[in-house]
């Protein structure tokens, strides 16, 4: 289990995370291939919420009509009247990591965050960060992980506005 970076308490007061501006947004949470097979052992997703690209398809924002700031898409599982994730407890691997992204970029695969994250660039020169940061190279660097990454490559991305942070082994598949 990923240790959480951003406190809850930051993250439910935020209206950041879990909408997006289009609904094909590389923003949304792209799943492992087991997190694909256990939404749909359990119904909790239904397979026309998947996109090709192996990610949760976003929905319409009801509050976009209404509020201009809103996006017009958040995410299936997200509740907009709390501001929460609806599966918080089984969210997807990738939400776990967030602010921080996994990245590719010239062949190499990159540990980046997200610099629209207020809490990531608040935070970005402390000590708290740097701990975390190392924390998370060296969780990633594992070789359970990396065999994970090497079994799931659609997860690594070329994200824009990203900061790096470490490069990270490199799986097999990915070269
Ligand atoms: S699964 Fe939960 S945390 Fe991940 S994008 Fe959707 S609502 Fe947000």
């Amino acid at each position: 289990m990923i240790k959480q970076f951003v406190p809850s308490e930051v993250c439910l007061k935020c209206k950041g995370c879990c909408r997006f501006r289009e609904i094909d947004s590389v923003w949304a949470p792209c799943l492992m291939d087991e997190e694909i097979q256990d939404f749909l052992d359990k119904e909790s997703l239904p397979p026309a919420f998947i996109s090709m690209d192996k990610r949760i398809r976003p929905i319409s924002n009801p509050l976009a009509q209404e509020r201009p700031e809103e996006p017009g898409y958040t995410c299936a599982f997200f509740d907009i009247d709390k501001n929460m994730c609806k599966i918080y407890d089984e969210r997807p691997f990738e939400c776990r990591l967030y602010p921080f992204l996994l990245s590719m970029r010239n062949k190499k695969v990159l540990l980046t965050v997200d610099l629209n994250c207020p809490y990531a660039q608040e935070k970005l020169k402390t000590p708290e960060f740097k701990e975390y940061a190392d924390y998370l190279t060296s969780y990633l660097n594992q070789p359970a992980t990396i065999r994970l990454l090497t079994d799931n490559p659609h997860l690594l991305q070329a994200y824009e506005e990203v900061l790096d942070i470490a490069e990270l082994k490199l799986p097999d598949e990915a070269q």
